[in-house]
């Protein structure tokens, strides 16, 4: 005899489903979850409750999907240079350290993230440890070692390569180690001294190499791309994810937006993440507040970015934002994602039920995982956020973290009522 299933009915305020870019917020809402899954969502007048649920009231909250970040680094820590990273810390000092991280995540309401670049293979085993309920953290995806070249970004992660068969040779190695994607760094990047991050790494031969394999193996492609000529490389070889897609050019101090990539990255359906660290400090000041004449230019600054990433979208380029994080500065900076999201809304003009999408239903697709998570819906994972009032109306209640749901089980927050 198999035990009956375990039924769960969360009732709140609002529910707001991520499902698409109209969908309402629906009123006096219930979540019926059965086992691991969502079995029905809507009004709380057409989701009976069946008999031997269990019934949880959230008055004054509102329910959304558990929040995806699409592109962190839980192994590093803010102020570090890859050099000394790789100098200072052996593996599992950086296992313990990103277990840290991974439970501060889950607290803030990040139920899925996907690890863009870390070393050896640890991140592998916490992945499994958290699927296993041993250690508290969000759902994982890794890439492991990201693949680059030689003196390339991120170089000392060990995924050195020169020639498209050295780079086969290599995503076949990480997909044996049990990589859920490949990251390939096409440009250089800021945290590696002396890589070139306006110049491509690998010709489109190369990335096509890295792209078929990857593909043939069942693992989407993320490129880290600072310049535009490292943008339209990685789009002509077919990767999934521009990760950064800063439009840089060849000196890497000067913005080059390029339409023509850009109407190719739509065509192709190949998505932008502005994995981007939120600048705190303009984050959490109120908007009724004066800026700094310091704070002024740095705003100035990150909305030059902002303007083509928003070009990108009305081009028709599947867009979503992440943090990029490396955790450290602020003894929150797990809650970064919230901050990024706040900052998003009220700085950059993107409407707040666009900017809920960017962090769940979106990334989900990116990703691969939007069978199981990025909206409410029958059938997915009961991956869930409840939060004290309306981020649809007001992005900073997105803070007010009540309660977080993994696989339908509370794993953090209050109880319900
Ligand atoms: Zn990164």
């Amino acid at each position: 005899m198999f035990p009956p299933p375990r039924r769960l009915y969360l009732r709140c305020d609002a529910l707001i489903t991520c499902a698409g870019p109209d969908a309402a917020p629906i009123e006096r809402a219930a979540v019926l979850i059965q086992d691991d899954r969502i079995a029905a969502a809507g009004r709380a007048a057409d989701v009976p409750i069946p008999s031997g649920a269990e019934v949880a009231e959230y008055p004054g909250c509102a329910l959304l999907p558990g929040l995806i970040d699409g592109h962190v680094h839980l192994m590093y820590r803010r102020g570090e240079t890859v050099h000394d990273h790789a100098a200072r810390f052996d593996d599992q000092q950086l296992l313990v350290r990103s277990a840290f991280h991974a439970r501060l995540l889950v607290e803030a309401g990040v139920t899925t993230v996907r690890d863009c670049g870390s070393r050896g293979t640890f991140l592998q085993a916490l992945r499994d440890g958290i699927v296993g309920g041993l250690l508290p953290g969000p759902r994982l995806l890794v890439s492991g070692p990201p693949v680059t070249t030689t003196a390339g970004h991120l170089w000392p992660c060990g995924g050195e390569v020169d020639s498209a068969g050295a780079a086969r040779t290599l995503v076949r190695r990480l997909v044996k180690e049990g990589v859920d994607f490949v990251k390939v760094m096409a440009t250089g990047g800021r945290m590696t001294p002396g890589s070139n991050v306006g110049r491509a790494q690998f010709s489109v031969d190369e990335l096509r190499a890295i792209v078929d394999d990857a593909h043939r193996l069942g693992r989407r492609v993320a490129a880290h791309c600072l310049g535009t000529v490292g943008i339209a490389a990685a789009t002509d070889a077919g990767v999934d994810t521009i990760e950064h897609c800063a439009w840089l050019d060849e000196t890497g101090e000067r913005y080059a937006f390029d339409e023509s990539v850009a109407r190719r990255m739509a065509d192709r359906g190949t998505y932008c993440n502005l994995a981007t660290q939120p600048n705190r400090v303009l984050a959490e000041k109120p908007r009724n507040q004066p800026l700094t004449p310091v704070e002024r230019r740095q705003l100035e600054s990150i909305q030059q970015r902002w303007h083509w990433f928003r070009r990108g979208i009305e081009l028709g380029v599947p867009s979503f934002f992440s943090t990029d994080a490396i955790y450290g500065q602020w003894e929150d900076s797990c809650r970064d994602l919230l901050w990024l999201t706040t900052l998003i809304v009220e700085r950059a003009g993107i409407a707040p039920s666009d900017a809920l999408r960017m962090v769940t239903a979106i990334p989900a697709q990116a990703l691969g995982i939007d069978e199981h998570t990025g909206t409410i819906a029958p059938g997915k994972i009961a991956d869930l956020l409840l939060v004290r009032g309306d981020p649809l109306h007001t992005i900073r209640d997105l803070h007010n973290t009540v309660a977080v749901y993994q696989s339908g089980r509370l794993t953090h927050g209050q109880p319900p009522a």
